[in-house]
């Protein structure tokens, strides 16, 4: 039997174990199961840590008794957990961002932005006393999703390694990306005690090993931050491809550096579903809104927590405007799918004019290009080919790609020219750039009223 890798991919929504051939990447099991999110305030998103490490557990026993049931030996599993978060939390105390402008962004590398964990645990030091008490008693640590899935799998209390990743530590708004640690300066500045942080590793080596469960044994040995384990995943290896993760928020990333951010876009859907009740599931958008097949010129701009990428305004707030007595639930459907497709253009377009060279191609992957109606509209909105490998779990097979190419993990080392050949489904724009540009010159006019809202 071949080795085989397992890979987390701990997601704003839900939470995936998957299990790979370590020869030939082939996606052998997986288990997934959807996590709450709660809004107990207007601005305020929350998600349960302890919820997060139970869906953990059950995704791994339920994916090892899959494996069982097809005769495959879980003993295989040579190494790499992997684990990935996306780093959709939008923060209540947006204040903060316009009180923090001062720092420079040539350290970290993000514009200021309450989207980062640094402004959320200044929150958190300034406004909840469990957490002061825990800081003064030397009790507390901090990290972001990532650390704590490995301390918690590596024994927790009892001896679990507190670490993360530079690609998951780059996104706290703490890390200085040239030096690649922490940066004293920045944790100065947002009054945040060093000792508290976990310890920075690479994303590709054994950070411990795991302590409960069927897996008991196995080595955590990579751990990649979502955007940069899908790059992988996809084989972005060569200068200037790119490739756009559709979750709950988008990440667009280029082989550039250069890497952007929409901070809804599944979530809009999921907004449709849970607050309007509009859809019984997400998959039931893309019906409704290719029964439209038009927005019928309504636009929606979800700018639910402000707008990020390429605006970085805190205070704008969502709007859907051209309405008329003739616009129904389809049109706000085919709106908000196009909305998602929009704010991908705005982030590329801002690429190329940066790179000098237009992208001719886009990579995507994520729950979302699942919608096939999405894929179309994005190729038409882009004027590109959009191409979706059929096997879409690619941020998993990138971070288990970094667990496997770990020291001392000996399974695979995968590279493209080892792979056999992955297949995709490609999108070619249908409607003529004209239209295209015609539809996302409307989309503009729209942000710029969900940017001034309230003047
Ligand atoms: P994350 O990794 O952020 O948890 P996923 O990649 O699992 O996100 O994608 C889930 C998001 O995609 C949810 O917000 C959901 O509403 C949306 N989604 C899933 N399937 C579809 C679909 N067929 N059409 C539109 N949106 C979808």
């Amino acid at each position: 039997m071949e080795p085989l890798i397992a890979a987390i991919d701990q997601g704003t929504s839900s939470t995936r174990f998957l299990v790979f051939n370590a020869k030939t990447a082939e996606l052998i099991s997986h288990h997934q199961v959807e996590i709450n999110q709660s809004f107990p305030k207007e601005g305020w998103v929350e998600e349960d840590p302890k919820e997060i490490m139970q869906s953990v557990y059950e995704c791994m026993e339920r994916t090892c008794e899959k494996l069982c049931q097809l005769n495959i030996d879980i003993s295989n599993i040579k190494g790499g957990q992997l684990l990935m978060l996306t780093t959709y939390t939008p923060t209540p105390q947006t204040t903060y961002s316009k009180i923090i402008t001062v720092i420079h962004k040539h350290k970290t590398g993000l514009p200021i932005s309450t989207y980062f964990s640094a402004v959320k645990l200044r929150w958190l030091l300034d406004n909840v006393d469990e957490v002061q008490q825990a800081v003064l008693s030397e009790r507390a640590m901090f990290g972001t999703v990532d650390s704590w899935i490995i301390w918690c799998l590596t024994g927790g209390r009892n001896g679990g390694v507190h670490c993360t990743d530079v690609s998951n530590a780059s996104r706290t708004m703490l890390f200085n990306i040239h030096t690649l640690e922490w940066d004293p300066e920045l944790c100065r500045y947002f009054d945040v005690p060093m000792e508290i942080l976990p310890k920075v590793r690479s994303s590709s080596e054994i950070y411990g090993w795991m302590k409960a469960g069927s897996l008991a044994g196995v080595p955590i040995s990579g751990c990649l931050g979502d955007q940069s384990a899908a790059l992988v995943g996809q084989m972005c290896f060569k200068e200037g491809q790119a490739k756009n993760t559709y979750g709950t928020g988008c990440f667009l990333l280029r082989n550039t550096g250069t890497k952007g951010s929409v901070a809804i876009a599944g979530a809009v859907v999921r907004w449709l579903k849970d607050n309007m009740g509009i859809v019984q599931s997400s998959s039931e958008i893309e019906k409704l809104a290719a029964a439209a097949g038009t927005s019928y010129g309504c636009y929606f701009v979800p700018a639910f927590s402000g707008l990020y990428a390429p605006y970085w305004e805190p205070s704008a707030r969502g709007i859907i405007c051209g309405l008329t007595q003739f616009t129904n639930r389809n049109h706000l459907a085919f709106a908000a799918l196009e909305a998602v497709c929009f704010q991908t253009r705005e982030i590329l377009d801002a690429m190329n004019q940066d790179s000098g060279v237009p992208l001719t191609q886009l990579q995507v992957d994520g729950g979302m290009t699942s919608n096939r109606l999405l894929m179309q509209l994005q190729a038409d909105i882009l004027c590109i080919p959009v191409v979706r490998p059929t096997m879409s779990e690619t941020s998993a097979l990138g971070a288990a790609m970094a667990a496997g190419a770990a020291e001392g993990v000996e399974v695979w080392n995968l590279s493209p020219d080892h792979l056999p050949h992955v297949s995709s489904e490609k999108y070619d724009p249908q409607i003529n750039s004209d239209e295209s540009e015609f539809r996302f010159a409307r989309w503009k006019k729209a942000v710029q009223k969900a940017m001034n809202w309230e003047t």
